[in-house]
């Protein structure tokens, strides 16, 4: 990981010299137009927008930019063909399979079980993969414009648009077809995320569900750690979406959202980490006892009470596309 986040300090100065040449932009939470600058991180301003709390980078690349960036970066290359690979496996269980249950127990809480499920920026197919393990009765489509990746589905005998989503709303035999249309992660890439999450939407069926998982600025770590925590890490994450933006970008792209949850569990270990690190790091001296002398169900306890109020910064948005 470190490697990585080296080789993105990197590619940042790389690929854009210039940043302040950049084009600038509104938030891509509620669209408010007046910001305050929070720091600068790999080059990068990282506002606050004044409303709604949604941290961006701004300026920020176009998304044309960006796809050269992620085509040819060292660090987009490291990431595909080094760090995940080597990591796959052990986040199947840690990460995927946790994710197909919830995922499948979300959906029966709010409608019932999916007959199909599209997976938009389905990777090597490890969630989908799970979901089918869970039940064999569930259609397994991944849309995923990688070809390795997409190839990787293919051989798990997934049906495959290699694309983007916005390519796939496009194909008659992919708009309207899932039940159930899943996103994870993906959306902290995007400065301007209103056609992502169209397309998400208009991939469901009418009356199907919508879910998104991603990075949360109300969360406790990217809160505390500010240019300091690993997620906010532009060129590669350039929106961290609040509650209150994330709920604002669904409504106006015709979604209804029916769960906002953030059930993060590393954030009070990522910052304790951060802390042995950096002495610097947290200066409320509340927290750094807590941080630093906190047993083990204490820390969980805090952790625990972090996801009650909506506060690590993992969140989960489930959403219905109205009939
Ligand atoms: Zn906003």
């Amino acid at each position: 990981m470190a490697e990585y986040l080296r080789l993105s300090a990197d590619d940042a100065v790389r690929y854009f010299p210039d940043i302040g040449a950049l084009a600038t932009g509104r938030c891509p939470g509620c669209r408010g137009a007046t910001t305050t600058e929070r720091f600068i991180k790999n080059g990068f301003p990282i506002v606050a927008c004044d409303f709604c709390g949604t941290l961006f980078a701004n300026p920020r690349p176009t998304v044309g930019q960006m796809s050269e960036f992620y085509r040819d970066s060292a660090s987009a290359r490291y990431w595909a063909n080094t760090f995940f690979p080597a990591v796959a496996e052990a986040r199947r269980s840690k990460i995927f399979r946790p994710r197909a249950n919830r995922a499948l127990e979300l959906a029966g809480n709010n409608g019932g079980l999916p007959q199909t499920v599209i997976d938009v920026g389905a990777g090597i197919g490890l969630f989908l993969e799970e979901i089918g393990r869970l039940n064999t009765a569930i259609g397994l489509r991944a849309v995923e414009p990688g070809r390795d990746a997409a190839e990787s589905c293919r051989a798990k005998g997934l049906e495959v648009y290699e694309g983007f989503a916005g390519d796939a709303v496009a194909d008659p035999a992919w708009h309207d077809s899932a039940d159930l249309v899943v996103s994870f992660e993906v959306i902290e890439h995007l400065a301007e995320p209103d056609d992502f999450v169209g397309d998400l939407g208009a991939l469901c069926r009418p009356g199907g569900l919508v879910l998104v998982s991603g990075l949360c600025a109300d969360g406790f770590d990217i809160q505390i750690l500010g240019e300091r925590a690993n997620a906010v890490s532009p060129p590669h994450h350039l929106s961290f979406l609040s509650q209150q933006g994330a709920r604002a970008l669904f409504e106006r792209c015709g979604l209804e959202v029916i769960v906002f949850e953030t059930p993060g569990q590393l954030d009070v270990e990522i910052v304790a980490r951060a802390l042995k690190a950096d002495d610097s790091a947290v200066t409320d001296p509340t927290l750094r006892r807590l941080l630093l002398d906190a047993d083990d169900a204490e820390r969980a306890s805090f952790q625990a009470s972090l996801v009650e109020q909506g506060r690590s910064s993992h969140m989960w948005i489930l959403a219905r596309r109205p009939y």
